[in-house]
């Protein structure tokens, strides 16, 4: 029976640490602030910002909320960001996507100074991640290699399989297990036979979006599962992951709720810390 990664008591431990720095650099004046826009009213993005506004306010990291209305031209959204990267009270900027189909997503992240971009969407950060120099990595990525470390088991040499080939998680998820020397296989939707190739991963990542695509006989023994997907069924949450077979022969694996979701925000606020001490020189 596999273990449970338990994101939500990791988180817990990431959030100490975060007290700790906010209270170091409010005792130096400084007061982390991250700036979220949010276009249209999408209830799904709705509560993402409410839940990353919650945690903020309760780890003394500020919050200002820019809600635009949907049907806004995209330049009264870059506009706004520009501003806010002059901004020096603002630290972090988060554009809670999706944006409405008429804005072109790239063009608008893009506009985000890469020293504020906390979700770590700029090109300017992937090339970083790309070239294992330093940058803000994107949240879901960075939250996935906590919890495969969680297991004390060393990446390096591992086989890794990533589920998943967006910008968002898939790509940068793979980067990351690369530069910590796994051996990475990444598969998406045109992949044939994904099963012979997940059931060769010692560390298997499921970014899909595709409710129980991963079913036990999918799956190496003792394998390290980590669960990314969220999707809802019959008002439920469920995984990639086709959870109560997988779980009798994994070693270790995420559940969902409460594994890569907590993660996600504690490392949002983690990278609006990084980014606020960035601004204090010496
Ligand atoms: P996406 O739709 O942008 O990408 C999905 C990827 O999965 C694509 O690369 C596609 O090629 C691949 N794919 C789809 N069907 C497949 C199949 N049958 N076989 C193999 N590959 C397949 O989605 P995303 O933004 O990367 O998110 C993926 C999932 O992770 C979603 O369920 C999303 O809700 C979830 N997510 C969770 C968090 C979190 O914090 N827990 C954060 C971000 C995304």
């Amino acid at each position: 029976m596999a273990k449970l990664i338990d994101g939500k008591a990791i988180a817990k431990s990431i959030y100490d640490n975060i007290n700790l720095r906010v209270r170091e650099l409010r005792s130096k004046g400084v007061i982390p602030k991250l700036a979220v826009v949010l276009v249209g009213d999408d209830p799904a993005s709705r509560l993402y910002v409410n839940s990353k506004e919650k945690r903020a306010r309760e780890n003394g990291i500020e919050t200002e909320e820019y809600h635009l209305d949907g049907s806004v031209a995209e330049a009264q959204v870059t506009e706004l960001i520009k501003k806010l990267n002059v901004d020096d009270t603002v630290h972090g900027i988060l554009v809670q996507l999706p944006l409405p189909k008429h804005m072109d997503k790239q063009r608008v992240l893009s506009c985000i100074s890469p020293d504020k971009d906390v979700d770590g969407l700029h090109a300017v950060n992937a090339g970083a991640l790309m070239t294992g120099s330093r940058g803000f990595i994107p949240c879901t990525p960075k939250g996935i290699l906590h919890l495969v470390k969680s297991t004390g088991i060393d990446v390096s040499g591992k086989r890794c399989t990533v589920v998943g080939r967006s910008s968002l998680v898939g790509k940068p998820a793979a980067l990351l297990m690369l530069n910590s020397d796994a051996t990475v296989t990444v598969c998406h939707s045109r992949t044939a036979d994904l099963g012979s190739i997940t059931k060769e991963a010692d560390i298997l990542i499921c970014a899909a979006g595709r409710p129980r695509l991963i079913t036990a006989d999918m799956v190496k023994p003792g394998a390290v599962v980590i669960d990314v997907g969220q999707n809802k069924i019959d008002g439920k949450w469920c995984g990639d992951v086709d959870f109560e077979p997988v779980e009798k022969i994994a070693g270790y694996i995420t559940p969902v709720p409460g594994g890569v979701g907590p993660m996600t925000i504690a490392m949002l606020m983690q990278n609006t810390v990084e980014a606020a001490e960035n601004t204090i020189v010496g």
